[in-house]
């Protein structure tokens, strides 16, 4: 099939773990490549965002990322993006005219609403995947939320007019039908994780104290690492080292915030932020934990656990989002209440204090992302919502064994 993905703020080409540059990055880029591989022709859409970008390239991966002249060729925060989103939906609708694909998959609401805006006059169905939604960040963040105020109705707007909504979760779906849209068009496809790339063997970077644990994503408060510092005192013997933020930290308000907090506490010693990291050494990282802690307030659905428990690390994770489908408490590891350092100072030192628990919390962990959550399981449930369109029927590929 002919597939063009629409990822307007988060190109596959973007390194990791800047304010804007996460989950969604990871997952338009493992996507398009897992459906390269079953022999799809892939060609994903995103903001031209440098000068020196050229308008089309070939990724090693056999995708073509086309970069779209929309607003200026300069970073931009995805929050000032909206305004661009007419000039966006007008180049894929020229690309559209010449060569229209069989089916757009857009990601985020402000590329849904550029492909609503370009496929309406050409016809092509389109999924949509939200990645988060509006209501739960307003809901979460409130005054603090940056987000446009049309941002709720664009999301309602897309929502109705997509062909078919790919949540990533349960949650999400519940959150959807509370919007007024569809159950009977929302399937659920989760995101997934590269189980090659993230193992049981491998290097293992030192660590300098008896215990560790592990916590990764962008330096939002939502993430929770504040959390984990006010769990610290009570899980004695345990370094918590703190991935993700700019590559230099010295200037970023929130890791000042967070070294504040810990200094607060006593615990300064013990917490460690490194900072920025490479996708290809983040392995070597999460297998150097005792344990991955993800307790953010909100998640929309959250890679991070899936990559720890692909190197058969347990997960502590919040009771919130996709966490609550990805980590089965009891089995690949324990769900905490968010928002609560006391109950997750709890889970962590009863985990820490039980080596074994740990060890089988890991090995059930890799068995469950290897049965669900490889990016070729995930891109096969994708391609049976893709060919159900052709076929003019939905495939609930929630309830579904994946045909291969
Ligand atoms: N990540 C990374 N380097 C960093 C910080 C994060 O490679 O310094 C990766 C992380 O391994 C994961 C993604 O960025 O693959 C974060 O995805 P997640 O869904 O957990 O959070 P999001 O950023 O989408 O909120």
């Amino acid at each position: 099939m002919r597939i063009a993905m629409v990822s307007e703020h988060a190109s596959p080409l973007a390194v990791l773990g800047g304010a804007d540059a996460g989950g969604q990055n990871v997952h338009v880029a493992s996507l398009a490549a897992a459906l390269v591989r079953r022999g799809h022709d892939v060609v994903v859409h995103t903001r031209r965002d440098g000068e020196a970008l050229p308008g089309r390239v070939t990724t090693p991966d056999g995708y073509e990322v086309v970069h779209v002249p929309a607003g200026p060729p300069a970073e931009v925060p995805k929050d000032e993006l909206l305004p661009h989103m007419a000039e966006f939906g007008r180049f894929l609708h020229e690309q559209w005219q010449e060569k229209a694909p069989d089916v757009v998959h857009s990601h985020f609401w402000m590329s849904g609403l550029a492909s609503v805006l370009a496929a309406r006059r050409s016809r092509v169905p389109i999924v949509h995947t939200y990645h988060a939604l509006g209501t739960v960040k307003r809901r979460h963040q409130g005054a603090d939320d940056t987000s446009p105020p049309q941002r709720v109705a664009v999301e309602r707007l897309v929502g109705q007019e997509a062909t078919v909504i790919a949540a990533t979760c349960a949650d999400e779906v519940r959150e959807l039908v509370a919007m007024g849209l569809r159950r009977d068009k929302t399937v659920v496809v989760p995101c997934g994780v590269d189980t090659d790339l993230f193992g049981v063997a491998g290097p293992v970077v030192p660590r300098s104290a008896p215990r560790r644990i592990v916590s990764v994503g962008r330096l939002l408060p939502r993430k929770g690492f504040a959390d984990l510092i006010a769990a610290l005192p009570m899980v004695p013997d345990t370094e918590l080292v703190i991935v993700g933020g700019p590559p230099d930290l010295t200037a970023d308000p929130e890791a000042r915030r967070l070294l504040a907090v810990a200094q607060s506490l006593g615990v300064a010693d013990r917490v460690q932020l490194a900072g920025q990291v490479a996708r290809t050494d983040m392995p070597a990282l999460l297998r150097s934990a005792d344990v991955v802690a993800c307790v953010p307030w909100y998640e929309p659905f959250g890679i991070v656990p899936l990559e720890a428990m692909a190197c058969g690390v347990p997960v502590v994770a919040s009771e919130v989002g996709g966490l609550t489908d990805t980590v089965v408490d009891g089995v690949t590891g324990v769900l905490t209440a968010p928002r609560d350092p006391r109950a997750l100072g709890r889970a962590l030192r009863t985990l820490l204090a039980d080596p074994s628990r740990g060890t089988a919390y890991g090995i059930a962990g890799r068995d469950r992302v290897e049965a669900m959550y490889s990016w070729d399981e995930v891109a096969a449930r994708t391609e049976l919502v893709y060919r159900g369109l052709a076929a003019g029927r939905l495939v609930p590929t929630d309830r579904l064994a994946v045909a291969r």
